[in-house]
């Protein structure tokens, strides 16, 4: 039936768009038949497991929000970790704190940091984008927050840990380390920081990202890295793709990564091209301090194409879709 208000409403939105832009909102940018799909990807040798966990939701046409949320989970409850959740190492007074944003397929978006006492903070700040009229908890409010929703505080410092720590204090000298990260596995004394960022494509398109971290270890009390900071540890458009970050946060942040990383890709860039950009900016303003760290980026586009880029070797990424459920790729770096 004919339906005159529905048509001047058409009719008015038709006026205001160009022949390019009435194209555009005719074709989705990529059909949701796309291949690659469903598809998730995250940082360093810990993401083949944590990818698996998330297939598991993925594989069953479940939605990317709740892949990711599942697949961190698994690094951050894994004892044997020192840089992610329960037992990662802590700051140089002691306390272990722990940092984790999500975002979804319609730009909602939560995140907790410098979080004591809660071992899943990557649930927590899923939580503060559902349950809050808020975006960031941070600190005793985020525990608060976790307290109020039937989490309990637990002691996070574990005797490993504490050991590390203890030996750490008779230099006490704050030194992230290069190139010792957990790409391949390394036992956990070798290692003294790394993030899991992973992203997901679920059955019908649609793209989600979490990051989780326990920071620098050693860091100062409070301080807060990229990795809970949606555009610089992690960002998603569904209309685009996500992107995430692992390395000294501070260089992320002073960048915005993820969020350059997804704007480059909506220029036309590639998952690889843009994360590359994103690391030579970092070495182009910095370049005496880039040679000391390590940084790298781990992206994907809508059609379900990734690429990865590092300042320094040793940066791996996993990748699980249908053919394959844990492969480990060597990203490409600057040096
Ligand atoms: N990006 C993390 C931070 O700065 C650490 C890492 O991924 O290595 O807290």
């Amino acid at each position: 039936m004919y339906n005159r208000r529905k048509f001047v409403k058409l009719s008015a939105a038709g006026a205001s768009l160009s022949l390019l832009d009435k194209i555009a909102a005719a074709k989705p940018l990529v059909p949701p038949q796309a291949a690659g799909y469903p598809i998730v990807i995250s940082t360093w040798g810990f993401g083949v497991d944590a990818n698996k966990e998330a297939w598991k939701t993925l594989s069953k046409g479940g939605r990317a929000l709740d892949a990711v949320e599942a697949g961190v989970k698994i690094p951050e409850a894994d004892l044997t970790n020192h840089t992610v959740g329960r037992s990662g190492y802590p700051d140089r007074d002691g306390h272990v704190t722990l940092d984790a944003c999500i975002m979804d397929e319609n730009g909602n978006c939560g995140a907790v940091a410098a979080m004591e006492y809660i071992a899943h903070p990557i649930t927590i700040a899923r939580l503060v984008m559902e349950k809050t009229p808020h975006v960031f908890l941070v600190g005793e409010g985020a525990t608060q927050f976790a307290v109020e929703q039937g989490f309990k505080k637990e002691k996070l410092l574990l005797p490993e840990s504490e050991k590390a720590w203890k030996q750490w204090l008779k230099k006490a000298e704050y030194k992230p380390i290069i190139n010792i990260e957990n790409s391949k596995g390394l036992p956990g004394n070798q290692y003294n920081h790394d993030t899991i960022g992973m992203l997901a494509i679920d059955a019908k398109g649609n793209i989600s990202g979490a990051c989780t971290t326990s920071g620098m270890a050693f860091k100062m009390h409070g301080r807060v890295g990229d990795s809970p900071i949606i555009g610089a540890g992690l960002y998603v458009d569904n209309e685009v793709g996500g992107a995430t970050s692992t390395g000294v946060g501070e260089e992320v942040i002073r960048n915005v990564g993820s969020f350059l990383v997804v704007e480059l890709m909506r220029q036309g860039y590639s998952p690889e091209a843009a994360c590359k950009e994103a690391v030579q900016r970092i070495i182009k303003k910095k370049p005496e301090t880039a040679k000391q760290i390590q940084v790298g980026f781990l992206a994907i586009n809508k059609k379900g194409e990734y690429g990865a880029y590092a300042i320094q070797k040793g940066f791996s990424f996993a990748v699980c879709d249908k053919e394959k459920q844990d492969l480990l790729i060597d990203g490409k770096s600057f040096y």
